[in-house]
């Protein structure tokens, strides 16, 4: 009688490991339905921008021999969801992008950015070039529209990269301030989201030069702004000390 017990205990005990191993194996798998938030249309668009970036090895440098790829996937994880704001941010900076980094390596060690206070264009803008409002290489101006601004910190190269005139759809703005002012039903939010995908596949299956243009800014100064808890960013400090080539 007391083997049963001890079999049963032994039984229930293996039945809730694997229960708790089988939820736990769904929730990190990146094959099958979990990539829920990331659908068909965006992995199959012939022009969804992806991003090679060098970084440090570790939190006081050096630099790292070897480059990372970031996809849109990797974007709407770190941001929280799929919206046209993050398609328009990353495809807008990978046009920019381009012409501070010739060679296609996108440095987030030597990167500053300017855009909007927009939450969507904010982050994707600060994960891909690596500036922070902390460390004084990020800055939000309320007043710029559908554009961003690119600062390369070595060559003191600015660049601008603006949404072109017409490309937002006039219904989809509509619909957004509608939503935004609290004021709107279940069908307009709905809407609106359908229409916010509907643009940014427009824009990722069709040449990025179609939906925007890019400026070089002369003489731009870059000035970061004021900010209460400012640190230091020890990666950058000694980033050159082992001046190797790295391998793309
Ligand atoms: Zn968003």
């Amino acid at each position: 009688m007391k083997n049963l017990t001890t079999i049963c205990f032994l039984s229930i005990l293996i039945i809730i490991s694997g229960c708790i191993f089988i939820n736990h194996s769904e929730m990190t798998s990146t094959s099958g339905n979990t990539s829920w938030y990331y659908p068909d249309w965006i992995m199959n668009s012939p022009y969804a921008p992806s991003f090679k970036v060098l970084d440090t090895e570790s939190s006081l440098g050096p630099y790292a021999e070897k480059t990372k790829i970031i996809t849109l996937e990797d974007l709407v994880k770190m941001h929280g969801h799929l919206c046209d704001g993050l398609v328009t941010a990353a495809c807008g900076l990978s046009f920019g992008l381009e012409e501070l980094y010739p060679d296609g390596i996108i440095d987030r060690t030597d990167t500053c950015c300017i855009t909007n206070n927009s939450p969507c264009f904010g982050d994707v803008a600060a994960y891909l070039t690596g500036g922070r409002i902390r460390f004084g290489t990020q800055k939000i101006d309320p007043n710029m529209g559908n554009e961003f601004i690119v600062y390369r910190i070595s060559t003191q190269q600015a660049i601008k990269v603006s949404l072109k005139d017409g490309v937002f759809p006039e219904a989809l703005a509509w619909l957004e301030k509608k939503v935004k002012s609290g004021n709107f039903t279940i069908e307009q939010m709905r809407e609106c989201q359908r229409l916010g995908w509907e643009f940014a596949k427009n824009i990722i299956n069709r040449p990025l030069e179609k939906s925007f243009v890019v400026k070089k800014i002369r003489g731009f100064s870059w000035e970061p702004d004021s900010y209460i808890h400012e640190g230091s960013r020890g990666d950058v400090i000694n980033k050159n000390v082992m001046q190797k080539t790295f391998h793309k």
